[in-house]
């Protein structure tokens, strides 16, 4: 079965788009869990943290710089926002595709449920 943020990279699902370059690809989460949620992804498909090889660190920090980037676009920045990635089914991954959640716009709590 294709990987559903494969198909929303390809854009052969839809998704709203908030940012794309030439390795990363970010949109809205479709269930916001704070008024700001959007999910940052790379283009290439990989599947959990636990899969990130050596080849893939500039893309990872891409992806951190792009999160940035977005916080700083969404005015969010300065206040405070959270990044947060899910490992496996106990951390609550559902999609295994790598993504960064950038949540922002109200209050964090910790530590997180
Ligand atoms: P995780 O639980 O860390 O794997 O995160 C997966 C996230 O993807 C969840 O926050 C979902 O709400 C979100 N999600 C699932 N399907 C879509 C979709 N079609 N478009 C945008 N976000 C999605
Ligand atoms: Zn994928």
């Amino acid at each position: 079965m294709q990987c559903l943020f494969c198909s929303i990279v390809e854009k052969k699902f839809p998704s709203k788009e908030i940012y794309e370059d030439k390795k990363v690809f970010a949109f809205h989460d479709v269930r916001p869990q704070a008024p700001i949620h959007i999910l940052i992804v790379p283009k290439k498909h990989v599947s959990t943290v636990l899969d990130i090889e050596t080849a893939d660190n500039e893309l990872m920090g891409h992806m951190f710089q792009v999160a940035n980037k977005i916080a700083r676009d969404q005015g969010i920045a300065e206040k405070g926002f959270r990044l947060v990635l899910n490992c496996n089914r106990q951390a609550g991954q559902t999609v295994f595709h790598v993504h960064l959640h950038l949540l922002g716009g109200r209050l964090m709590k910790w530590p997180p449920g």
